[in-house]
């Protein structure tokens, strides 16, 4: 079949929530990923940061294959020999007490928000049904009913509603305005270390601890959506480390299973996470054997390979690359570790067309908000293929700038 064959029938059956670049991809490996047509890209996006340890990365999916002719799901009504391994394992590599697993990283937000709200009832004591949790504008936690009611952005609610309660918004970044929003009736924080979705914002030095000094003091929790920019992307296993924080609760996903398995998780010490009990949470397929072998697995390669040390190292190369490309059309670029955003001038006319230009050259990245160009290849990258990719950068800024250029001096055609 044919890349167009392929794309129609996507467009022809599959309901439309995505705005995809046409490239069709039948495989992958490390860095790399392939088109039907036998093109090969660099991968930028890394599925949103899941697939941080690289594409179908060999002891990953060793363990996937091996434990796939074992027991794949027993549900939990019974047990199974994968599931304590990998809890004890995710515990201590983060430092927490205990984990409630999950399969998407949406699930492991609504975890985070149930085990906060009963906390909040039955440990600070907050009247039942009064819970408050104060959240970021331009957040972005998944697309459940109730997460998309706390986010700011209209197209993600718009005929969604009506939504669940118990939300307020501070700006991203702002303390005055954090400090403003908490009543007695305040739970918890919710947090994103750093904005992926709204276009890799990096809030204010001391942000993270500012606001971890006003929970302790205030007696509500912080959570940390670690969901994007946890296990190593910005250079420390954790984006929290950054500010020396330690968040009450911790939300993973993505990288957690290496992008082979669907595997989220929450991870908090047993004054929150002890508080469930049998009935108050469930999922089928959570905490599965399949599931947590791939993730025992991803984990000890985010690990042994020295992942978050090596998106430290290419990630601080890669912005100086960046940093230096002369062009009108660059406004800034920021980031940290291998999650970096370029954002481009109102002169450049949109993002999107900077990562078209980019996949002919065999780069793939996804333009965020439509400003920003995001580069967060896997976490493997190379020296060699870091520069490799910020040459193909360069090439393309300065082509569409010349482009531009001519174009500019030509009679409009019609
Ligand atoms: C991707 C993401 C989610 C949602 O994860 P899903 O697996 O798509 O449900 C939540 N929070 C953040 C910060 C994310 O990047």
């Amino acid at each position: 079949m044919t890349t167009n064959k392929f794309v129609q029938l996507e467009d022809q059956y599959v309901a439309n929530i995505y705005h995809p670049l046409d490239v069709v991809i039948e495989r992958a490996e490390g860095v790399w990923m392939v088109d039907v047509d036998g093109k090969r890209y660099l991968d930028c996006l890394s599925a949103y940061s899941a697939v941080s340890q690289g594409h179908c990365h060999p002891r990953i999916i060793n363990a996937l294959v091996e434990q796939a002719q074992k027991a794949t799901l027993t549900s939990r009504a019974f047990r199974n020999d994968q599931l304590g391994s990998f809890a004890r394992e995710l515990c201590e590599l983060t430092g927490y007490e205990m984990t409630l697993p999950m399969n998407s990283g949406a699930e492991a937000v609504e975890v985070a928000v149930k085990a906060a709200r009963k906390w909040g009832y039955e440990v600070k004591g907050v009247p039942d049904g009064q819970a408050e949790i104060i959240v970021c504008l331009g957040n972005f936690h998944g697309r459940t009913t109730t997460v998309i009611s706390f986010s700011s952005e209209a197209a993600y609610k718009r005929h969604f509603g009506p939504f669940t309660p118990g939300f307020k918004f501070v700006p991203f970044g702002d303390m005055d305005a954090l400090v403003d929003a908490v009543t007695p009736n305040t739970v918890a924080f919710l947090v994103e270390p750093i904005q992926g979705e709204n276009g890799i914002n990096v809030p204010p030095a001391g942000y993270l601890k500012f606001a971890e000094t006003l929970c302790r003091r205030e007696n509500m929790l912080l959570i940390a959506d670690e969901i994007q920019v946890g296990l190593g992307r910005t250079g420390k296993l954790l984006a929290s480390e950054h500010e020396d924080i330690r968040p009450d609760i911790v939300v993973l996903g993505k990288a957690l299973s290496g992008g082979v398995y669907p595997v989220s998780a929450v991870v908090a010490d047993r004054n929150i996470l002890g508080l469930f009990n049998p009935g108050d949470h469930g999922s089928t397929f959570g905490g599965n054997p399949l599931a947590a072998a791939v993730s025992r697995a991803a984990l000890r390669v985010l690990v042994e390979e020295n992942l978050a040390e090596n998106a430290a190292e290419q990630g601080e190369y890669l912005m100086q690359r960046l940093r230096r490309i002369e062009s009108p059309y660059i406004k800034n670029v920021r980031g940290r570790g291998l999650m970096i955003g370029l954002e481009v001038t109102p002169e450049a006319r949109g993002a999107r067309r900077f990562c078209e230009e980019l996949a002919v050259e065999g780069v793939l990245c996804k333009e965020t908000h439509k400003t920003v160009v995001r580069f967060a290849p896997p976490l493997i990258i190379t020296r060699e293929q870091t520069a490799w990719l910020a040459d193909k950068v360069e090439e393309v800024f300065a082509r569409i700038e010349a482009r531009d250029a001519a174009g500019k001096g030509e009679p409009i055609a019609g």
